[in-house]
């Protein structure tokens, strides 16, 4: 279907709501330049509900009129022809309700956010120097009109709109356009124009969406479309899901359209909430107590900045826990090395213990055998240690041989073996090693120990070692047992302890000791 036929179904379909016969014959009334005050008057006295609703309204705050208002005929001689009829439609259009046909159109939805537009359009338009506003708060509530008509005689097609449009992401006349075939701007206008309305009212129906779209130069008309416009934005704000958007929106349009400033759009802002609940009083549309502008935009605030620092944190978490889980593995490793090490380790110095001693010592033969190279032992006892003990405590015992033994390995190579013979003993391989070599090494060593200062965190202490020395280069016919090697190192030890202590002693074939 075209425009022209959709809207030719649209005026015929039994769903098209009638205008109220006050509304309809005012319009007729108004329309006619001989009408009188009196005729209207006697016009709307003819409906007594919609009278006293009409006096209710213009002796409210939405007025506020000094003097109380006590007659039809003194509310439209004081409110002025147009707002009795602006009165007289709205109160016609916010009872029209659904039609027959069932539809999941909100219709009690649809009039609450229709008066809250007509109201956020006065309000608007009120900030404008010396523009005319009498026609402005019928223009707003009435600007979607089409779409109340679609739901009523395209209902199953303007589900389909509002399920697209829901959302937000759609531009609603290009849904309407692409689902029924025109929009609620179009049928809205041309079912309110065979209404009779008047121009006045029939242009914003028709450029809500688009001011820059009205051509005919009436600059009240244009000042009209550009609030009515304008108030879908700010209502946008207080029901829509992008407060934000719209609130950015609507400061930027409003100034640009209507020349408002900071402290009109502060205002507008300010007021539109409580005016709406308001009118929702008068007009008898009962708006839930919705959050004000202030709120709903403080609240979008606080759920960005939550937002941003949910993500802040997030990442921040992300780093902790990649760092947690790098730190885990290298833990896990190194837990892994020292389980695998454990059984080799002796619990109290971390150095090597007796039984892995006995099984390096044993390869290191075997390797000086195959590769026919010298193999060095040094056994090395701390010089008076039960007296260490004695005057300082077993604990400052045990914290020596720690540091012994550190202060041993930082003079070590990496592939010298430093192992806990026993007690306060401790047996160091030195592969590749000739005696030469190994007596430096021996000395090297000695000295260290002689020089360090071990301090506890309380107190300084020192002590001095003594170094027997075994070296030699075994052959497979020799038979070269472990024994035998360390039992040479641990005679040149004693012969060490026997000239003095603090001394390196070389291990001799003819017993004939070499000292240093
Ligand atoms: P020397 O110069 O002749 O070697 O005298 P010494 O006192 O060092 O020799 P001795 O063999 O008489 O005493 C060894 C002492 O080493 C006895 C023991 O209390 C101490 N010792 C052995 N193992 C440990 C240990 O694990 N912790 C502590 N604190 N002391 C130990
Ligand atoms: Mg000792
Ligand atoms: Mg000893």
């Amino acid at each position: 279907m075209n425009k022209q036929e959709i809207l030719q179904a649209v005026l015929e379909s039994d769903e098209l709501p009638t205008l109220p016969t006050v509304a309809s014959k005012l319009i007729s009334l108004t329309s006619k330049e001989e009408t009188t005050l009196t005729d209207i008057a006697e016009l709307v006295s003819q409906d007594m509900s919609l009278s006293s609703k009409i006096l209710k309204v213009s002796n409210s705050a939405f007025y506020s009129f000094p003097q109380q208002i006590g007659s039809i005929k003194q509310a439209v001689s004081v409110l002025g022809t147009n707002a009795v009829r602006s009165l007289v439609l709205s109160f016609s259009f916010l009872s029209m309700k659904g039609g027959r046909k069932p539809s999941k159109f909100n219709f009690e939805k649809f009039w609450e956010r229709s008066l809250a537009s007509a109201v956020a359009s006065k309000i608007i338009l009120e900030k404008v120097k010396g523009a005319d506003t009498e026609e402005v708060f019928i223009s707003g509530l009435l600007q979607n009109l089409g779409e109340l008509i679609f739901a009523r005689t395209f209902p199953d097609e303007y589900e389909r709109v509002l399920e697209a449009i829901t959302d937000d992401q759609h531009d609603p006349l290009g849904t309407e356009e692409s689902i029924i075939g025109t929009d609620h701007c179009y049928i809205g206008f041309e079912v309110a124009r065979s209404w009779g309305f008047p121009n006045v009212l029939l242009q914003p129906i028709i450029y809500h969406h688009d001011p820059s779209q009205y051509r005919e130069g009436d600059k009240t008309i244009l000042a009209t479309i550009k609030a009515v416009y304008l108030s879908d934005l700010l209502i946008n704000i207080l029901f829509s899901n992008k407060p934000e958007d719209y609130h950015k929106q609507f400061r930027k349009e409003a100034k640009k359209l209507l020349g408002l400033s900071n402290q009109h759009i502060e205002n507008i802002l300010e007021e539109v909430h409580f005016k709406v609940v308001q009118a929702g009083e008068y007009f008898g549309l009962k708006i839930k107590d919705t959050k004000s502008i202030q709120e709903i935009l403080q609240e979008a605030n606080i759920k960005l900045s939550l937002l941003n620092l949910d993500y802040d944190q997030m990442n921040k978490q992300l780093v902790q826990a990649k760092i947690e889980l790098e730190n885990l593995t290298r833990e896990l490793e190194e837990k892994n090395k020292f389980l695998d090490n454990l059984a080799n380790v002796d619990g109290l110095t971390e150095v090597y213990n007796h039984r892995y001693f006995q099984s390096a010592l044993e390869n290191e033969i075997d390797r000086s055998i195959r590769q026919d190279s010298t193999i060095a032992l040094i056994i090395t006892d701390i010089d008076h240690f039960k007296s260490f003990n004695d005057n300082f405590g077993h604990q400052t015992g045990d914290f020596i041989l720690k540091e012994f033994c550190k202060a041993l390995q930082s003079e070590l190579r990496k592939y010298d073996t430093l192992a806990r013979y026993g007690g306060e003993e401790f047996a160091i391989i030195l592969p590749s090693t000739n005696e030469e070599e190994a007596m430096s090494v021996s000395e090297k060593l000695r000295k260290k120990i002689e020089e360090s200062v071990f301090n506890d965190g309380s107190e300084s202490y020192r002590l001095t070692s003594s170094f027997g020395i075994a070296v030699t280069r075994p052959t497979v016919e020799d038979s070269f047992s472990n024994s035998v090697f360390v039992n040479r190192a641990d005679e040149a030890l004693y012969e060490a302890k026997k000239q003095g202590r603090n001394k390196s002693v070389v291990w001799q074939h003819k017993k004939k000791w070499y000292k240093f």
